[in-house]
């Protein structure tokens, strides 16, 4: 291991290997990754990765634009497939038909290729056997859909080792040496690392690192449940990504065309939890109550059966926003924290505007001053017009 570095990240998730990729690729690549147990083994590893763009604040709608736009590069710039646009489609219920007729306009002035349709269109091209019933706006989206979250992270791990930058596995950073209000260095359980730059990107954990610097995060974990079905072999295979308001369901199709990832979305009751110690295992009820909701809406799914299930963590900020941003009381250290349940989609973009921070003192790719760790003291959070993780 590296026993001096320009900056070490801590956190092996989707946020913290694209941030270490475009370090690298901006030129610093004297920078170590430390994770403690293996890359996207946190919340990126248990994440749908749905990749919508259907958001109601700018900066979201801008980085997932961008992220896509990465996604989308895999092949060439990573050598790996990682992004299925298979398009996503969202179900919105009478009650938020306003909020949903804003945002449309919106991202639409944004430049997001979203427009809506019929609810009988969805049905005869999109999802048969849908029943329409409560369904009282579609969005379409053509190029989102989902993404695979190990290839992700892995084809940016790879690259970023490629340029220069160190990955150490099975690594925990065990505290932060400071003289001051510098960083000196990161005490691992191998040793130390000088630096006097560190980027938290440790997820469900990131309030236990800021904790040794002696910051207070406004976060909070919380216990999320999915479910793989397999579907009936009578039934054509779904095709697209599904945000589903009307019952607080989303799926998507998998590579396998024979299963479908299920969860539930909001509004709906967090479950606090500490990460080090919660049931990673899904409830019957939960399992109960989501086949239920899901043959409710597609009958021909309810000769599916559940062939897995389990419960990962969103790492929730007041507003649902991720907080990126250099601290300002301690030199040289930044947070990337905060993913909320949504942030796989934006990780591509967010790790590239945090390597411009760090190296440029600004982003330049996207501006996310909105996103700055301030906004919680002086009243400026960004505003959602759905709620929880829909944005
Ligand atoms: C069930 C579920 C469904 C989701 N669905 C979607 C979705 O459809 N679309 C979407 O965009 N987002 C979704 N998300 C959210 C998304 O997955 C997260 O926002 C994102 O993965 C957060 O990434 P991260 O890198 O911040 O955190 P993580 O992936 O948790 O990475 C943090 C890493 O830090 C490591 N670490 C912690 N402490 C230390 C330490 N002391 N030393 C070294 N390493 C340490 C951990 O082991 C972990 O690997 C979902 C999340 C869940 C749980």
């Amino acid at each position: 291991m590296r026993s001096t570095a320009d900056a070490v990240i801590i956190g092996g998730g989707c946020i913290g290997v694209s941030t270490l990729y475009y370090l690298a690729k901006l030129g610093m690549n004297n920078v170590v990754l430390l994770e403690k147990a293996s890359l996207a083994s946190g919340s990126t590893g248990d994440s749908a990765a749905i990749v919508r763009q259907h958001y109601s604040n700018e900066v979201s709608v801008r980085l997932v634009m961008k992220s896509i736009e990465i996604l989308r590069s895999f092949p060439e710039e990573f050598g790996t497939e990682v992004f299925n646009s298979i398009g996503w489609i969202f179900l919105v219920p009478p009650s938020a038909q306003s909020s949903f007729v804003i945002n449309m306009r919106r991202l639409q002035k944004l430049g997001v290729r979203t427009w809506e349709i019929s609810p009988q269109e969805v049905v005869l091209e999109h999802i048969s056997g849908l029943v329409l019933d409560d369904i009282s706006k579609v969005a379409y989206e053509p190029d989102s859909g989902y993404a695979d979250p190990h290839s992700t992270v892995l084809g940016f791990a790879n690259m970023a080792r490629h340029l220069g930058a160190e990955i150490r596995v099975n690594t925990p950073a065990t505290g932060i040496i400071m003289s001051r209000n510098k960083i000196t260095g990161v005490k691992t359980n191998d040793g130390q690392i000088s630096t006097s730059r560190v980027i938290n990107a440790a997820g469900p954990w990131a309030q236990e690192i800021a904790k040794w610097v002696g910051l207070d995060l406004p976060l909070e974990v919380s216990r999320e449940q999915e479910m793989m079905l397999r579907i009936s072999p009578n039934r054509p295979s779904l095709q697209r990504s599904v945000s589903n308001m009307v019952d607080q369901t989303y799926f998507r199709p998998t590579r396998d065309p024979s299963t479908i990832l299920v969860g539930v979305g909001h509004p709906k009751k967090n479950e606090l939890v500490n990460p080090d110690s919660y049931n990673t295992h899904a409830d019957n009820t939960f399992l109960e109550d989501v086949s239920n909701r899901i043959s409710r809406r597609i009958p021909d799914f309810s000769e599916s059966e559940i062939i897995s299930s389990w419960a990962g963590l969103y790492t929730i900020t007041p507003d649902w926003n991720m907080i990126i941003d250099k601290v300002q009381d301690i030199k040289d250290f930044y947070l990337a924290v905060g993913g909320s349940g949504h942030s796989f989609k934006l990780s591509p973009a967010i790790g590239q505007c945090l390597a411009e921070l760090v190296v440029y003192g600004e982003a330049l790719t996207v501006d996310i001053t909105s996103l700055r760790a301030g906004r919680f003291d002086d009243n400026t959070t960004l505003q959602s017009t759905y709620g929880g993780n829909r944005g």
